[in-house]
């Protein structure tokens, strides 16, 4: 083929740097592929000669470490080679952790336990992958512990979770999300009901903790948590909340000194914490773009994205629902039985009269079979979408993954709202 007629663009990467694009055109359809040398995309290495499908709203970045020659089929809406990464300073954090894996190993004991904090947008979630993924392509088997509750990447939006990563996460579709454990909570941000959030992180941090003792690879491979972008007042005090459930010993700080110098004065002396910059490829996004994700995200856990799923719709009567929510409106101390403080109403199981309010909400179906049993401790099975409540009838239609009959335990309402455009 001559050059005249290609139909691609040639990128030759020189070491230790990346290409890096977007695609916001609905229908793009961009193909990458790796001609020569090596390169891999957020920790996972290509594989030579192979195209890769990228999609709407996919931000790249193919980094090489030794250099390489990409070729790129059809429209990005930027695209360009970066030789400024921080790259390096991340696979020096993955090497430290690697270091303490091995000691772990020699001694069986638990393996690191790092957390990665920052503002929103500077590539937390990003850093995690990265650390992940040269994890396992070591044989580790790290536990990956996410929990920033507004992108809820793990399941969905409004909830928090752990998985145990075995394989690199794939190019096209990131991590596999076989049997996550998945907690509720119930709001896109963590004050929601802040009381609630740290009750919940603990009992995860408890749970996963726990599950390091499963298998001595896991055990010594540790765990990486994600964190969420709040990281001011009573964003920070959860923060160091979620240091001290799971015992971490290494913090990641991006981007932001100022937060590095207070986790620095605050943590522990045992906790090693590393101020690592933001990636300049890690892209912004706005309210609405974050909004259209979470949106997005709900969608694909009904719909899925590229294997279509086909949930079920069915009507389910009042009198069959359990429903509750967690957190009673605030009262004041004066007001509280003896021996209650408001803070405990924050935690407390409700029972909810269905109403009209249900519309769109999603409600999350609990392994709880009973208000009897520790709720917020106990995790979800999954989530329906109410898509329709008719108060003649007294019955709910809900949007399910499973089909009827809905399992006879708790649904807890969620403060999330998914409009299905298919119904
Ligand atoms: P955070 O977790 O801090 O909110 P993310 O890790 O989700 O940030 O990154 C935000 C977006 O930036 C993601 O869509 C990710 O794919 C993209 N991104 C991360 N690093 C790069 C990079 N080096 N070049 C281009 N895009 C990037």
């Amino acid at each position: 083929m001559t050059e005249e007629t290609k139909d691609y663009i040639e990128y030759t990467l020189e070491t230790d740097s990346e290409l890096r694009f977007e695609i916001e055109d609905k229908d793009a359809k961009v193909q990458v592929m790796l001609f020569s040398g090596f390169a891999e995309m957020f920790g996972t290495e290509l594989v030579k000669k192979k195209k890769y499908n990228f999609g709407c709203g996919a931000k790249v970045a193919i980094f090489t470490y030794q250099g390489c020659v990409l070729h790129l089929w059809g429209k990005t809406d930027v695209s360009y080679i970066s030789k400024e990464t921080p790259m390096v300073q991340y696979l020096n954090c993955h090497a430290a952790l690697e270091q303490l894996r091995t000691q772990a190993e020699e001694k069986d004991e638990r393996g690191p336990i790092a957390m990665v904090v920052g503002p929103t947008d500077v590539g937390k979630s990003t850093l995690c992958r990265i650390l992940l993924n040269y994890a396992v392509r070591l044989g580790r088997r790290p536990l990956y512990a996410d929990t920033d509750v507004g992108q809820g990447a793990l399941s969905i939006p409004g909830t928090i979770g752990t998985i145990l990563v075995e394989r690199p996460a794939s190019i096209e579709d990131g991590l596999s999300m076989t049997a996550p454990l998945v907690y509720h909570f119930g709001y896109k941000t963590p004050s929601g009901n802040n009381t609630l959030y740290k009750a919940v992180v603990s009992k995860m941090a408890e749970v996963t903790l726990e599950s390091m003792n499963v298998n001595k690879k896991t055990k010594h491979s540790g765990i990486i948590i994600n964190t969420c972008g709040w990281v001011k007042g009573d964003g920070y005090a959860i923060l160091a909340h979620t240091a001290q459930a799971f015992e971490v010993n290494a913090v990641f700080v991006l981007d932001q000194e100022r937060l590095y110098n207070e986790l620095l004065r605050d943590m522990p002396s045992f906790v090693r914490v590393v101020l690592l910059s933001k990636s300049g490829g890690v892209v912004e996004r706005s309210k609405e773009q974050r909004a259209e994700a979470r949106d997005q995200r709900i969608k694909e856990y009904f719909y899925g994205s590229k294997t279509p799923f086909y949930p079920f719709s069915f009507e389910v009567k009042f009198q069959d629902l359990k429903l509750y929510k967690i957190g009673a409106p605030p009262l004041p101390d004066s007001c509280m039985p003896i021996g209650m403080k408001a803070e405990d109403n924050k935690t407390k199981l409700v029972a909810v009269t269905p109403s009209s309010s249900l519309l769109h909400h999603i409600l999350a179906v609990s392994f709880a079979e009973s208000n009897e049993d520790d709720v917020i401790g106990t995790n979800v099975a999954g989530f329906v979408c109410v898509t329709d409540v008719d108060m003649e009838r007294q019955a709910i239609t809900i949007l399910s993954p499973q089909p009827r009959p809905l399992p006879n335990t708790l649904l807890l309402l969620s403060d999330l709202q998914f409009m299905d455009s298919h119904a």
